[in-house]
């Protein structure tokens, strides 16, 4: 089946008299006839519902689509994009790790990765997204867990060189992680370039609405833990917290990353998505390929429109003809990128705000990739935290106005950018 078919059908199959649509099961907790029955769920010998909390069967059928769209083995729903990115490192690095990361990241990640993991005793060395194999090299050490970055960056709008990071990752016998957010599945699936995992705040297009925030983690089923038993102790000795469960034994290559991640994190730290905003996120994906094509589409027009511009200092869009990044997106974005525009207002930090301010149909909010026309301004916002230094390395200049073409048509956006601009 194409992506499309998989947008809308899959995930969920109703059976003879069952309801056409996901129901949602706004349910705590699940019924079961013997205490033998439910310690069975306890010990993982028998796979069932117990407790939200850990799964819930609407959060499950939404997870299945989106491990469909993206071709993996299994998915596990979050709530919210910065706890599926906290998890998907967390469930294989701990203290006294260290993880390779790119630098052009989205803010929220970055202060994850820098700031409050750090204080769990795992260290990050970033590296540009752009760097040489040799740069790649340099930054692995023994205690290497994985490699992260982001299809395309956010906001810098830096197209990663996936394969190329896949390939050095694998060298060091250590997974790729891919944040796929700004791609979507329909645009670019990280697993066909040799990424392991991939994480998605499905806040942004995937619910395309601005109605429910939330996050995905998909694992390819690829990476085989069990080469590297003393760097994934995790997955391949047992846990003493499930009667002693060796999570790569009981659930296979294809399924301990995902496992692990339900039972014990989503256990531990319980941030589970509300079956409620799964059911929305569903809506959303229901329309992803017709959406996310129109955003881009709309990305593109008001790219080609600021590029000629003379108030305009720089445009950054790795669809636009001409862009630094504009042949990996050729790669890995061939049937177009996304919706999000980053560029910059002669005049400066000053001009930028000023100009956001005579918006009209665009919005200034902390939000992107939803169907309404947004902006930001990411150096007094996101993006706040990092000084000069750090905001160059994340390619985030002062200037910079972070604009997210919505679903309206692409003439009343350039109007709009056009009265602002004069
Ligand atoms: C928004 C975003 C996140 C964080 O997601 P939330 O759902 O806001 O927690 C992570 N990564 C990227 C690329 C994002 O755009």
């Amino acid at each position: 089946m194409g992506i499309g078919t998989k947008c809308v059908q899959d995930g969920y199959t109703p059976g003879n008299g069952e309801p056409r649509q996901i129901p949602i099961i706004q349910s705590t907790t699940f019924k079961y006839a013997t205490s033998q029955d439910m310690g069975k769920l306890f010990d993982l010998e028998a796979s069932g519902y117990f407790y939200t909390r850990l799964q819930n069967p609407t959060n499950d059928y939404v997870a299945a689509k989106i491990a469909s769209l993206e071709g993996g083995t299994a998915a596990m729903l979050t709530s919210s994009g910065q706890a599926a990115n906290f998890y998907a490192v967390f469930n294989i690095a701990s203290c006294g790790d260290h993880i390779v990361a790119s630098s052009s990241i989205y803010g929220g990640t970055y202060n994850l990765f820098a700031v409050t993991m750090k204080r769990m005793g795992i260290d990050f060395t970033f590296v540009s997204p752009h760097a040489s194999e040799e740069e790649l090299e340099a930054a692995f050490r023994p205690n290497t867990k994985a490699v992260f970055g982001e299809t395309i960056a956010n906001p810098a709008l830096v197209v990663l060189d996936i394969e190329k990071f896949a390939k050095a990752a694998h060298a060091h016998g250590v997974p790729l992680i891919i944040d796929n957010t700004f791609a979507t599945p329909v645009h670019c699936r990280p697993f066909e370039f040799g990424a392991d995992i991939v994480t998605h705040s499905t806040t942004k297009y995937m619910d395309g609405h601005g109605a429910g925030v939330g996050g995905c983690i998909v694992d390819s089923g690829k990476f085989d833990w069990t080469k590297y038993p003393e760097k994934f102790p995790g997955l391949c000795e047992p846990d003493d917290s499930y009667h002693g469960v060796t999570y790569t034994e009981r659930f296979g290559i294809e399924g301990a990353f995902i496992t692990k991640a339900t039972v014990q994190l989503m256990r531990d730290f319980g941030s589970i998505q509300s079956p409620q905003n799964a059911f929305l996120l569903n809506l959303g994906l229901e329309s992803l390929h017709v959406r996310i094509k129109r955003h881009a589409e709309n990305g593109l027009a008001v790219a080609r429109y600021l590029k000629n511009h003379e108030k305009i200092s720089w445009v950054k869009y790795c669809g636009l003809e001409g862009d630094d990044d504009y042949e990996l997106a050729q790669k890995y974005l061939p049937d177009g990128s996304c919706g999000v525009v980053s560029f910059g207002v002669k005049g400066g930090r000053a001009a930028a705000e000023e100009f956001m301010q005579k918006l009209k149909v665009a919005a200034i909010e902390t939000h992107v990739a939803d169907a309404r026309t947004c902006c930001l301004h990411p150096a007094s916002a996101t993006h706040r935290q990092m000084n000069d230094e750090e905001l160059a390395a994340a390619g985030v200049s002062p200037d910079l106005v972070r604009f997210s073409c919505g679903l309206e048509d692409a003439e009343d956006l350039i109007a709009d950018i056009e009265q602002a601009l004069k």
